[in-house]
């Protein structure tokens, strides 16, 4: 846990509104400029001035690909420009700039050392929070929302919330129904020690609510937990959330084009309530599963799920068993290694990790003054971390033909990934061949979720009460676990960090559409298919969100992906109220073009080689879930509807 600081929801708000200039000289602004990221700094400071003197001192020294590190910068040129920057700060009658496009754009490129396209611009200004959307209510030319089109959205985690404050500022009546007592979806529920996010903090939060106070460069649960429970609070959407109501069936009235929408409250009694749209933000991981090994029921002891830890249960002195290598055990295991007397962790599959040491995930002091006050710091960190986790990445998803079948990458530039990962293995276990062995994939990296590893998690491997079994678990007795080679191996707490029902895109939930189709037959179990990841001919302003073929997994980034995605629905209700229709849905034969698009795109990435075995993949090997194109192509897609392929009613 973040122990150097204060718990986010005790610090004391900023108005990031209000960071205007000149500063005051002050101590804390000093150490603010001494701590700062040298490239963000330097954006700041011509954001400011206007000074592409500096960038062009600055911009020989920049190296790409990840322009970094910044000692490559000339000591007294960092200098020079944080002097410059405190005077600038400091000055009296200085303006916090308004620089023109052309020369945000030249700034971009200079501090990343490549270009950046036309292309990718209104996606940055927007996502970065330098030119945020104009709210829909505002927008000249708009035909404001019936106030009596009610749209319903399942849901309080991030997508909800994120539909939530859209739908407000679009004028549509709305509710979000969730199950939970309390917001936040993911981090409200996952609670096992060491939980947090591997997207960047200052990146993984809503463009439209930037936040100075992230502890650590990888947000913890309990910090992002915080920051949502913040934004409820600051955009006023508790009032529209009807907590400890879950929803459990759909069914579209086709004559009064509404869906009847079954909630079950906490105390057991049904409801039916009407809705014109339905924005379905349950979750891509809200449905937790065990592994189906024999004997499961039969342990006597606690038996935990990550998904769902009970934070009662005292691990001190214990011999706990975590099966599962996946991204919650990866932050577990090291979490607690050191309370447990033993811990026997059980590896099925083995990970790519990639490294990001702890001691510098926390944001000192200095880096959040600068986060909280100096204008325009932190939408230009942003934009930075943004960048590196993006578009750039893409090229590891794509299968070279020329390269050659039979090897662990697929591409150069994969390859040069799995060398880094292969040097993380070799740095840390140089002393350990067995671990080596037992922890290196042999499928290409970018196949199947990363790791990250915040500095100790590899190295846990390393102490002398932590064992890591890898022969195959042959069941589970009320003891603890018996391995195929006939070991049993005695636990007091069995942890299952065996992830979720991913597949599974609808979960319980029974949606029945026009003419009474039923999604669960068009889905089934695993074989989720829709229009643009959201839309399905049918269900008439239904919208799935983080649906089928909608997540690019070469990037991170939910936040992206909830807020575009929310951009759309809302767009498309737009549409058929702009037209005085009542529903919206795609063609069928726009749905199946769209499938082959995507089918026939999936051929060309890396989930698609042999060796890739993921949870992005069903049982018949088809990948259900990632989307093979770029982020920007995301964003582009999800910016309306395609009105060729749409029919209104
Ligand atoms: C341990 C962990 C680490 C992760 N790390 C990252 C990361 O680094 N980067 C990243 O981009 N993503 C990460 N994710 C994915 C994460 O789930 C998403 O980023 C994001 O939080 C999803 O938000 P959501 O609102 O779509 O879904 P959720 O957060 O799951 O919220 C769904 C909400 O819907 C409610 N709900 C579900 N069913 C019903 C129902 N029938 N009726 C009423 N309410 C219902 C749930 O109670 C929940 O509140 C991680 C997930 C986990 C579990």
């Amino acid at each position: 846990m973040a122990a150097n600081f204060a718990e986010l929801d005790q610090v004391e708000r900023v108005d990031l509104s209000k960071r205007t200039l000149p500063m005051d000289d002050t101590p804390e602004l000093r150490k603010a400029i001494e701590e700062g990221e040298i490239h963000t700094l330097l954006m700041t400071y011509v954001h400011v001035t206007g000074d592409e003197e500096m960038l062009d001192k600055f911009a020989p020294h920049i190296k790409s690909p990840y322009a970094y590190p910044p000692e490559s910068i000339p000591a007294e040129l960092q200098q020079e420009l944080r002097e410059k920057l405190l005077h600038v700060l400091v000055t009296p009658g200085a303006s916090a700039g308004d620089p023109s496009e052309a020369l945000m754009h030249r700034m971009m490129g200079v501090g990343l050392a490549e270009e950046v396209a036309d292309e990718f611009l209104p996606l940055l200004y927007d996502q970065i929070g330098l030119k945020p959307e104009m709210p829909r209510k505002e927008r000249p030319g708009r035909k404001p929302a019936d106030p009596n089109f009610k749209v319903l959205v399942i849901g309080a985690g991030m997508t909800g919330l994120a539909a939530g404050v859209r739908l407000n500022e679009a004028g549509y009546d709305w509710e979000i129904v969730e199950k939970n007592e309390e917001i936040g979806g993911t981090w409200w529920e996952n609670r096992y020690p060491g939980v947090g996010v591997d997207t960047p903090s200052h990146f993984y939060s809503f463009s439209f609510a930037l936040n100075p106070e992230w502890n650590n460069y990888h947000p913890q649960g309990n910090d992002m937990f915080a920051y949502l429970k913040r934004v409820t609070d600051d955009f006023g959407l508790r009032p529209n959330i009807r907590f400890n109501t879950a929803v459990e069936k759909l069914v579209w009235d086709d004559e009064a084009a509404v869906w009847n929408v079954t909630v079950r409250k906490r105390d057991g009694s049904e409801e039916v309530l009407r809705a014109n749209a339905v924005i379905n933000g349950h979750g891509p991981v809200n449905r937790y599963k065990w592994p189906n090994i024999p004997g499961l029921e039969s342990f006597e002891g606690p038996r935990l799920h990550t998904a769902t830890w009970d934070t009662s249960i005292d691990l001190t002195g214990k011999r706990v068993g975590v099966i599962g290598t996946g991204a919650s055990a990866a932050q577990l295991i090291p979490a607690v290694s050191d309370t447990v007397d033993q811990l026997f962790v059980f590896q099925r599959s083995r990970h790519w990790v990639m490294p990001s040491p702890a001691g510098e995930d926390l944001v000192t002091d200095g880096v959040k003054f600068a986060m909280r006050h100096i204008p325009h710091y932190l939408e230009w960190y942003r934009f930075r971390i943004y960048w590196f986790a993006a578009d750039g990445l893409y090229p590891n998803v794509l299968l070279d033909p020329e390269w050659p079948k039979d090897s662990p990458s697929v591409s150069a530039v994969n390859e040069a990934m799995r060398q880094f990962a292969v040097g993380h293995i070799e740095r840390t276990f140089a002393e350990r061949p067995d671990l080596k062995e037992k922890l290196t994939p042999d499928f290409p990296v970018f196949s199947k979720r990363i790791i990250l590893d915040r500095g100790p998690y590899f190295t846990t491997y390393l102490k002398s009460n932590v064992h890591l079994e890898q022969g195959g678990i042959e069941c589970i007795t009320p003891k603890g676990i018996k391995m195929k080679d006939g070991r049993e191996i005695e636990l007091d707490v069995l942890v299952c960090a065996t992830g979720f029902d991913v597949a599974n895109m609808m979960g319980n939930l029974e949606i029945v559409g026009r003419g009474g189709k039923r999604l669960r037959d068009e889905w089934g179990t695993e074989d989720p298919r829709a229009y643009f990841g959201m839309l399905i001919p049918g269900f008439p302003n239904y919208f799935h969100t983080v649906g089928p073929n909608s997540a690019p997994n070469h990037a991170a980034g939910q936040n992206l992906i909830s807020e575009r995605q929310v951009n759309y629905a809302i767009e498309c209700l737009d549409w058929i109220n702009a037209e005085g229709k009542k529903a919206i849905e795609p063609s069928q034969m726009a749905f199946e073009a769209w499938q082959d698009k995507v089918d026939d795109q999936m051929v060309h990435m890396i989930w698609s080689h042999p060796r890739a075995y993921s949870y992005y993949n069903n049982s018949k090997k088809r990948n259900f879930l990632s989307w093979p194109w770029r982020l920007i192509d995301f964003w582009n897609a999800c910016s309306g509807p395609r009105k060729d392929d749409m029919e209104l009613s």
